[in-house]
């Protein structure tokens, strides 16, 4: 059995496990089994050094040990360092921890157009918002602004990535929703509520050519019904979470997995 797994705390609501032992299934690869990990930080460090002997291949790692994956690395990606996070661990056979992380290559591959020379709006300044914004200046996108509630953290971020921080969201052609509002709002809650915890009003959002949001929920967020009623491109956060989920797997089984299968799986999965 090659294990692979989901490191998070908590990790209980993951569709991960789902999708990725969907993909392994119709790769054929029947002796691959993907499962939750639920760790708590206090113990993130030691269990995940023991992972490799315990027969796990690889794992990806969620909330809130991204940036304590890439410092338990012995290895580590450009893009890893340079985000200063790892979603992906690859474990050796003498106990070597590769770090990887695909979320910023899974942004760019789920938009599905190059974002080179578009202008961007970021929404939000931790974790997501520090690998969509790398992502985007990667890709060759610019300027890259990003607004945040805290507004002291998204000058941080910015001036640490060579972006620029915004008081207030800027008309750009592109939106990019990193904050958690999309899940959190109360389903009864108005759209311009929601909205507006971003920033945001409805005939705004309707001037940007393309919005993507990283938080996802059954049905749309308000920010994407927002936008689709506006005829505005979207992408959703579940198709971004299966673009960094194939990423992962293919760097893990060096076969490409099938994305049609995978979103099948996200949308039947609790
Ligand atoms: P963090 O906890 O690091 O950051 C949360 C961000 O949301 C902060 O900018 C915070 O602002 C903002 N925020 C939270 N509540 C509110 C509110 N009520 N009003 C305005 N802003 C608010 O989380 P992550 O960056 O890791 O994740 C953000 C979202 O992206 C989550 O919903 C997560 O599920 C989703 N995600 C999706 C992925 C995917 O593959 N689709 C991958 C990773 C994340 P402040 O600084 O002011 O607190």
């Amino acid at each position: 059995m090659r294990r692979l797994g989901v490191l998070g705390w908590p990790v209980a609501h993951s569709r991960s496990p789902a999708i990725h032992n969907a993909a392994l299934a119709a790769m054929g690869l029947k002796d691959w089994h993907y499962q939750r990990l639920p760790v708590p930080p206090a113990l993130f460090e030691e269990t995940t050094r023991g992972l490799g002997a315990a027969g796990f291949h690889g794992a990806n790692v969620t909330i809130p040990h991204k940036t304590a994956a890439l410092a338990i690395a012995t290895e580590a990606s450009r893009t890893a360092t340079a985000i200063g996070a790892a979603n992906t661990l690859t474990f050796g056979p003498e106990g070597e921890i590769l770090a990887e992380n695909t979320d910023a290559p899974g942004l760019i591959a789920a938009l599905g157009f190059p974002p080179r020379g578009m202008s961007a709006q970021v929404l939000g300044a931790g974790g997501s918002a520090r690998a969509v914004v790398w992502a985007l200046l990667d890709a060759g996108a610019g300027p890259v602004w990003v607004w945040n509630r805290t507004a002291e953290r998204a000058v941080a971020l910015a001036d640490d990535l060579g972006a620029s921080a915004a008081e207030r969201p800027r008309k750009a052609d592109l939106l990019v929703n990193c904050t958690s509002v999309g899940l959190s709002v109360e389903r009864s809650a108005t759209e311009d509520h929601a909205l507006n915890q971003q920033g945001l009003t409805g005939d705004q959002v309707g001037e940007y050519s393309h919005v993507a949001d990283l938080a996802y929920r059954p049905g749309k967020t308000p920010l994407l019904a927002a936008a689709a009623a506006r005829g505005v491109g979207t992408t959703d956060g579940i198709e971004i979470l299966i673009a960094q989920g194939a990423l992962s797997l293919e760097s893990w089984t060096k076969l490409v997995p099938p994305l049609e299968v995978m979103r099948a799986a996200a949308a039947e999965a609790p």
